[in-house]
């Protein structure tokens, strides 16, 4: 699709989509502007000359589906910001925390180009939804008079957490980042500490871009959220009450998905032949395949990556492993050689090197459990095919969704950690999970006893919840469909 033309699209609502150039909040953003392309109204996507190039296939796949959404890439000026040639996605700065906030800097240079395209569409925008790291969208969605609306990649659960713990600057005076501390005015009664708060993912020389995005955020006319009501309505409501704006609950917005080809190119092309992957996963017995796999960003320092190597064996379950190695991790791919691991383990063992198709392993009949950091992404994609999880967050929300899964939820049992690590500052030394313990949890997760049978029930129920919720008639479906709505009447 070049471009937006009138006559049958001339009624239709335009919504312009921009998200923060990270993995775990590109891919739900590109899974919405499918959404909402699907279901009538035309699409702008942001982003950038190398993230369109990782997703080659998906731009290409949306045009043979005649979908209306065109991906325009703004260049992203990493040199000025001292960042490494071509660093134009999170997952490719060297340093985590430290460079975090001269990256969200050079997104702001993105706002007189966007108005500048959009002044020449003919096609005139009607709706902005804007990651919330990206404030600078508040002055694009002024300047056309258009609604704004964020979207966090957050779970209702732990936004919720969030806001409560901006609002009432809960960690303000506290000394121990271990206490437990209330989370006032919460739908039930919750305790997090502050290493495990959001709080944790705290990158330096924020101050002023935090300021920013709290302002923004206060003037956004409602926020969307990947989740559904059916699992998570008493937080929905609970933020809207809390802050007067609506939350549009619009997900699990994996479940748009027109194929296999749309579920192996999530994000970036997979490092290993689907056919492949898939051949093996058809040899496995039906829910015996223990997943792993820690997102875009989780940094598994080597020593910890050979206990998780060494418990998987224990176990003697199947499994699947992704791990960042070649030249990413030269001491784990000499480990690998070393030990002989891939052998002793090739009857039951597949290991993915760099980028694995997650949402397709997921859904299939083989895997029975998912041991993950619990990003959201990877939370809602292993519940809505119903997927127990083994959790072990490492930052930021992850802890809260931890809780969600686990303790609320029921579909999920934890590994244990009680501490967050500082993402780009890891302890090379440290290990967290010892491989006794590992194969313990593995063992636990994926037992077929009474308590096992009944979480995967559970698991099972809440997968089944979440499909209805995205099928015609379905509430993320009407939800959509209303937003749509909302926004051509405000656009009249
Ligand atoms: N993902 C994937 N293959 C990988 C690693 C991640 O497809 O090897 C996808 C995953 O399905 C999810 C996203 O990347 O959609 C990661 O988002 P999440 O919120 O789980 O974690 P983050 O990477 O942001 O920590």
């Amino acid at each position: 699709m070049n471009g937006f033309t009138h006559g049958s699209q001339s009624k239709r609502p335009h919504f312009v989509l921009v998200p923060l150039m990270a993995q775990g909040h590109t891919i739900p953003m590109i899974d919405l502007a499918h959404l909402l392309a699907s279901h009538g109204a035309l699409v702008t996507f942001v982003t950038t000359p190398l993230n369109a190039r990782r997703i080659e296939s998906v731009i290409q796949h949306a045009k043979e589906l005649e979908l209306p959404i065109k991906f325009l890439p703004l260049p992203f000026n990493y040199a000025e910001a001292g960042l490494p040639e071509g660093c134009e996605n999170l997952d490719m700065l060297r340093d985590g925390l430290q460079e975090f906030a001269a990256f969200l800097e050079i997104c702001f240079s993105n706002k007189d180009p966007l108005i500048s395209y959009l002044r020449e569409q003919e096609m005139p925008p009607s709706c902005l939804i804007s990651d919330l790291t990206q404030p600078w969208t508040g002055e694009v969605a002024r300047e056309f008079g258009i609604p704004r609306l964020g979207f966090l990649g957050f779970s209702a659960f732990s936004t919720l957490c969030r806001d409560i713990t901006i609002h009432h600057k809960i960690y303000d005076n506290v000394t121990d980042e271990n206490e437990p501390v209330p989370i006032p005015g919460f739908p039930h009664p919750l305790e997090i500490s502050k290493t495990k708060s959001f709080l944790s993912f705290n990158p330096p020389g924020m101050e002023k871009i935090r300021k920013n995005i709290a302002e923004e955020n206060s003037k956004s006319e409602g926020i969307i959220v990947n989740t559904f009501l059916e699992m998570e309505s008493l937080y929905i409501h609970s933020y809207e009450k809390l802050t007067g704006k609506k939350a549009w609950a619009v997900g699990p917005m994996c479940l748009y998905n027109k194929g296999l080809k749309q579920m192996v190119s999530r994000g970036n092309k997979a490092s290993i032949d689907e056919q492949r992957c898939l051949k093996w996963l058809d040899s496995m017995e039906k829910g015996s395949v223990l997943f792993v796999n820690f997102g875009s960003l989780a940094n598994i320092v080597p020593l910890q990556v050979m206990e998780i190597g060494l418990g998987l064996e224990a176990s003697r379950k199947p499994f699947i492993w992704v791990l960042k190695a070649g030249d990413k991790m030269p001491e784990i791919e000499q480990w690998l050689i070393q030990e002989k691991f891939e052998e002793r383990v090739r009857d039951r063992g597949l290991i993915i090197k760099g980028w694995a198709p997650q949402v397709m392993i997921l859904s299939h009949k083989a895997v029975g459990g998912f041991l993950t950091h619990c990003g959201w992404n990877s939370s809602i994609e292993s519940i809505c095919n119903g997927v127990p999880l083994l959790t072990w967050p490492q930052f930021g929300d992850q802890f809260q969704n931890e809780i969600l899964v686990a303790d609320i939820l029921k579909v999920g049992i934890k590994i244990g950690v009680e501490r967050s690590v500082v993402w780009g500052s890891e302890k090379s030394d440290e290990v967290m999970v010892k491989r006794d313990h590992m194969e313990r949890k593995v063992l636990e997760l994926m037992d077929e006893g009474k308590e096992g049978m009944e979480r995967r029930v559970r698991a099972r129920e809440l997968g089944d919840k979440a499909k209805a919720a995205m099928e015609e008639g379905g509430s993320s479906y009407k939800n959509i469909e209303l937003l749509i709505k909302v926004v051509q009447e405000r656009a009249k």
